[in-house]
């Protein structure tokens, strides 16, 4: 069954999904923003499993378990610093979302969270990343069945408006994502207050 893709506001750090995504730096060895809350929640181990990863270049993810997170893992996601919109920024922010999902996928993940990854610190204009967000996980759960729920975790209110306007806009425009969104109403991973 073709995954549910929904947007609700919440601190990813407290979401009970199988994994979250962590909008990290190439570093990986933490910084602020989303990233300083997953690894204040997380505990000093997953400084620890980060520090042996190595880092990871800019469009590509990695993976580390959760540890004290309700999250059984943590997708280190590395999105670009927006330089204006011409050094390539879409395509390195539509790679880092297929490469969260492929890892998920190889590791049996069902639900899965991301933040806006880049909107924050690294300044990539938000209608814009959450378009590219939306698309490359539409095209990515295609070849990655096990996923069944992919939640866009928006930490305010006005982001959240603006991811359920184009996720409205992408079901008017497409059929099958209007089947699967009456589907998934049936069931959700997430506990109803979530919302
Ligand atoms: P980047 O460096 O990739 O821009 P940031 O962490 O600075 O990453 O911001 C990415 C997005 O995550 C921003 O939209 C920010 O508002 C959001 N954010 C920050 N903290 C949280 C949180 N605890 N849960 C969900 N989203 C968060």
């Amino acid at each position: 069954m073709p995954a549910n893709l929904r947007a609700i506001q919440a601190d990813i750090t407290t979401l009970q999904v199988d994994a979250i995504v962590n909008a990290a730096n190439s570093s990986l060895l933490g910084g602020g923003g989303v990233d300083g809350a997953i690894h204040r929640t997380a505990g000093p181990a997953l400084l620890e499993a980060c520090r042996r990863l190595g880092g990871c270049p800019t469009g590509e993810a990695r993976i580390t378990e959760g540890y004290r997170l309700p999250a059984r893992f943590v997708i280190h996601a590395v999105g670009p610093v927006w330089r204006g919109g011409n050094h390539g920024e879409p395509a390195l922010l539509a790679s880092c979302y297929r490469s969260a999902i492929s890892l998920a996928g190889q590791h049996g993940v069902h639900t899965l969270a991301f933040p806006a990854i880049s909107t924050g610190a690294y300044g990539y204009p938000f209608e814009a990343a959450a378009r590219v967000a939306i698309a490359a996980v539409r095209d990515a759960i295609r070849v990655s069945p096990a996923i069944r729920e992919v939640v866009f975790c928006c930490h305010s209110a006005d982001a959240l408006a603006i991811y359920e306007k184009q996720l409205g806009e992408c079901d008017q425009g497409d059929p099958r994502a209007r089947r699967d969104k009456a589907r998934a109403g049936r069931g959700s991973a997430l506990p109803p207050d979530a919302n």
